[in-house]
């Protein structure tokens, strides 16, 4: 029989805690976001039912259809590629933004979130290998970046997210992983005013306990909470 949600939720759960003891962190500091893109309301509401309590959701129009229907009292992450056209019809709903990656997008959120006289949380998003096909900034541009957002009253940033290149082997991203968590400190240690850096958002299905040992505070797991999906435009 295929496992339920809830018991893939605890599988995920004690490797996330295996991994946590391996490298000598405290389980507390690392959290697992159920990424719920392509997948049903009621299934959210499972996962909410067995205790989980954080989802993210990467296209705009599926998660406002779906934060409509799910009934239990749940917490989102916005993880997908973001158009600013469609920041207003984020205001509000999501508590965290993973993937900035340019000032207007900043500035756009900066504007939405100012009508609710609320600040949202932001993740700037980091291309890593330069893969053209993905979005994020390049590592050399991220400082000026920070800097700049930064001065957005209604903009917080927290720290870096990263999709590193595809490897079977999950040990091929860990130095993609490392490198990540060296430049969110290098960061840190600018001490920005407004800047926190304490979020590393990295590692999804197969290679979240790899970014775990290598500092994510944040992981973001759809496939091996929810099963495939079936048609998926990328994020
Ligand atoms: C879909 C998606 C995930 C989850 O990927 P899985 O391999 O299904 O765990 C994580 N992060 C982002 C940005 C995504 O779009």
């Amino acid at each position: 029989m295929e496992p339920s949600i809830s018991q893939r939720l605890a599988q995920i759960h004690a490797r996330m805690d295996e991994a946590c003891a391996r490298c000598g962190r405290d389980p507390e500091t690392v959290e697992l976001i159920a990424v719920s893109k392509k997948k049903p309301a009621s299934m959210i509401d499972a996962a909410a039912h067995a205790g989980q309590q954080l989802f993210g959701e990467s296209y705009v129009q599926e998660f406002c259809d779906k934060e409509a229907e799910v009934t239990e009292d749940v917490r989102w992450h916005f993880v997908g590629a973001l158009q600013s056209n469609k920041v207003k019809y984020l205001r509000g709903k999501v508590e965290m933004i993973h993937a900035l990656d340019r000032y207007s997008l900043a500035r756009e959120i900066n504007k939405q979130w100012r009508k609710l006289d609320k600040t949202i949380d932001v993740l700037i998003q980091v291309n890593l290998a330069g893969e053209q096909s993905k979005a994020g900034v390049a590592p050399e541009d991220v400082q000026a970046l920070v800097e700049r957002v930064a001065e957005l009253p209604h903009v917080r940033v927290r720290g870096l997210m990263a999709l590193p290149p595809m490897a079977e082997d999950p040990e091929e991203t860990r130095p993609w992983f490392r490198q990540l968590c060296a430049l969110a400190h290098k960061l840190d240690t600018l001490e920005l005013p407004g800047v926190s850096m304490d979020t590393l958002s990295m590692g999804m299905s197969h290679d979240f306990e790899v970014a775990i040992e290598e500092g994510a505070t944040l992981i973001r797991v759809g496939t091996a909470i929810f099963g495939a999906r079936e048609v998926d435009h990328g994020a």
